[in-house]
């Protein structure tokens, strides 16, 4: 991958985990607010959310390391190959999913693999 590209990515990935931390930091505050006692008819409703914050909250800061570690490997020169068979992740798989460690074809051997795994 040249350079210009490695820059695209760069700040896509940059403004990836600006958007995701803002988002975690959102979720932080709107807990903060929360602090009244719902009345009896919202406890299921504000429990559901809740729960739902969490799984949000946790994707996110998967998410974070996953930003950091394309980050990281921009830097180190091994962005944007393949985890697994060392061949160059297309650049269209990496634009629509710029945390991508391994190509397509992986991808989808990966996924049959833990199917057949269940
Ligand atoms: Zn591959």
């Amino acid at each position: 991958m040249d350079t210009k590209d490695l820059a695209y990515f760069r700040k896509l990935l940059e403004d990836l985990k600006l958007e995701t931390l803002k988002e975690l930091e959102e979720d932080q505050e709107i807990d903060a607010t929360k602090n009244h006692l719902p009345d009896d008819n919202d406890v299921a409703s504000v429990q559901y959310e809740q729960a739902f914050k969490i799984r949000m909250a946790e994707r996110n800061r998967k998410y974070l390391k996953k930003i950091d570690k394309a980050i990281s490997k921009i830097d180190n020169g091994t962005y944007g190959i393949c985890e697994e068979c060392d061949n160059e992740i297309s650049f269209d798989r990496l634009k629509a999913r710029p945390v991508a460690t391994v190509c397509i074809e992986c991808k989808i051997e990966l996924e049959k693999e833990e199917k057949s795994a269940n």
